[in-house]
C-alpha cells in the first residue's frame, strides 16, 4: 500500500462527517433520528469507517443496497440495525436472518416469498414496508385510486408469519429541486405518504419507524422528519445545498505531480490531439486517470487545485494519467500535491461539467485508490481495496 500512496489517494475527513451529522440532526429536530445511507461503500467514502463514526455519533440505523454490503458491515463489527433498501432475492433470507439485516418489502408478492422462507428457516425477518408515492421504482402504490387496496395488502403483509414489520417509508424523486412543479410534486408525494399512514392507522396498523426524508428533503422540507431521516449525499458534505447549509466535503481526492515538462508551441496533448498548444506550455503529468474514477468527460474541462491556483486539464484524460497546464504556476514542481475534488475544488462543479451528479463521481473513485481516514486532524486508518 505504501507503494500506491504517493500516487493518487482519497482523504476521508471523519471530522467533517461528524460535523455534517450534527448540522443535519440539528436541522431535523430531536424527534427524528439519523439513518446513515452507506450503500455503494458509503458513496465511495468507505462504508466500514463511515459506519463506525456514525455509530459513535449516535445514529439509529444504517442503510445499504445489497445483502453483501450489509454483511461487510456486520463482519467489521457494526452493531447498528441495517436496512437493505433494495431488491433481495428471497433465497437470501437465510443471510438476512443470520446478519440481523432488516429487509425492505416492496410488494405483497415479495412479502409472501420472504415470509415463506423465514418460516421454513424458523426465523423472524424484520421488515420495512416501501411505499411508492410517485417515484415509480418499488413499493405499494399510494395514488388515491390505489390507496385502499394497497392499505389492505399491507395489512395482510403485516399479518404474515415469519415477518416482523418495524418500519414504513417512501422516497422522493424531486425533493432537491426548487421549481414550483417539483415542489408541488414533493408535497403530493408527502401527502400520499401521510394518507397511507392514516389509512393504516384506521385499520389498526402502526409502525415504530416511519421515514421519508432523503438529502433533498432534509435541505428543503425539514418538517418531513417523522422517526428517521435518510440523508446520503448531504452527510458527505456535497450535493445541492451542502455549502448553503454549512456542510463540509468529507472526501478530498488527491494526487501528486509526477513529472513536469516544457513543450513547444504546436504540441498536441494526449489521445485524439484534442488540445494543441498555441505557445510554449509547462505541462504537469498526474498519475490519475479514468481507471481511478476521474470521469473521462472531464477531459479539457476540469482542473486541479494547487495552493497557487487552478491547473486546467489539457486534452483527454487517459486510463492512468492526466495532463494539466502549469504554465501560470511555476511554484508547482514534481511531487507537489494537488486536489482533484474536495474542499477547494468542489465535486459538485465537476459533476455539472460532466453532466452528471456528484454521487456518480465519488462512487466512481475506484478500488485502486487507497482511502486515508483522518480524525482530529490526524491519519487514523488506511484501506486499500486491491487484493495484496
Ligand atoms: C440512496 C437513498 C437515499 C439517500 O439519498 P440522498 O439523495 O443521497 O440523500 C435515501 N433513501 C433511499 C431509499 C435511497 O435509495
Amino acid at each position: 500500500m505504501e507503494s500506491t500512496l504517493r500516487r493518487t489517494w482519497a482523504e476521508i475527513d471523519l471530522d467533517a462527517m461528524a460535523h455534517n451529522y450534527k448540522v443535519l440532526c440539528g436541522r431535523m429536530g430531536a424527534q427524528t433520528q439519523f439513518l446513515g445511507v452507506v450503500k455503494a461503500d458509503a458513496y465511495g467514502h468507505g462504508a466500514v469507517q463511515i459506519s463506525r463514526v456514525l455509530e459513535e455519533l449516535g445514529a439509529a440505523y444504517l442503510a445499504v443496497s445489497s445483502v453483501d454490503e450489509a454483511r461487510e458491515l456486520r463482519s467489521a463489527g457494526a452493531a447498528l440495525p441495517v436496512l437493505q433498501l433494495g431488491l433481495t432475492p428471497a433465497e437470501q433470507t437465510e443471510q438476512l436472518l443470520a446478519g440481523h439485516i432488516t429487509q425492505t418489502v416492496w410488494s405483497e408478492r415479495a412479502a409472501l416469498a420472504f415470509s415463506r422462507e423465514a418460516e421454513r428457516l424458523g426465523g423472524r425477518l424484520r421488515v420495512h414496508i416501501k411505499l411508492d408515492t410517485g417515484m415509480s421504482r418499488l413499493g405499494f402504490l399510494c395514488t388515491e385510486e390505489e390507496l385502499a387496496s394497497s392499505a389492505e395488502a399491507i395489512c395482510r403483509v403485516c399479518a404474515l408469519p415469519g415477518l416482523e414489520p418495524e418500519g414504513i417509508f417512501t422516497h422522493f424523486s424531486v425533493s432537491d429541486e426548487g421549481s414550483s412543479d417539483s415542489r408541488a410534486y414533493t408535497l403530493l408525494q408527502h401527502q400520499r405518504f401521510q394518507a397511507m399512514l392514516d389509512a393504516l392507522e384506521a385499520r389498526g396498523v402502526r409502525f415504530a419507524l416511519r421515514h421519508c426524508a432523503n438529502s433533498g428533503a432534509a435541505a428543503n422540507y425539514p418538517q418531513f422528519g417523522y422517526d428517521l431521516f435518510r440523508p446520503g449525499i448531504l452527510s458527505y458534505g456535497i450535493g445541492d445545498g451542502a455549502a448553503e447549509l454549512g456542510l463540509r466535503p468529507v472526501m478530498a481526492l488527491k494526487t501528486v505531480v509526477g513529472e513536469v515538462r516544457d513543450l513547444p508551441p504546436g504540441a498536441s496533448v494526449s489521445y485524439g490531439r484534442t488540445y494543441r498548444a498555441s505557445s510554449s506550455i509547462r505541462v504537469g503529468v498526474l498519475p490519475i486517470g479514468y481507471a481511478d474514477g476521474l470521469h473521462r468527460t472531464l477531459s479539457n474541462r476540469w482542473r486541479v487545485w494547487t495552493p497557487w491556483g487552478f491547473a486546467p486539464i489539457l486534452g483527454r484524460i487517459c486510463m492512468d494519467m492526466t495532463m494539466v497546464d502549469l504554465t501560470a504556476l511555476p511554484q508547482v514542481t514534481p511531487g507537489s500535491e494537488v486536489e482533484v475534488y474536495g474542499p477547494h475544488n468542489s465535486v459538485n462543479d465537476a459533476a455539472r461539467l460532466a453532466q452528471t451528479i456528484s454521487y456518480e463521481l465519488t462512487c466512481a473513485v475506484s478500488k485502486r485508490v487507497p482511502r486515508i481516514y483522518r480524525r482530529n486532524g490526524r491519519e487514523c486508518a488506511r484501506e486499500l481495496l486491491l487484493r495484496e
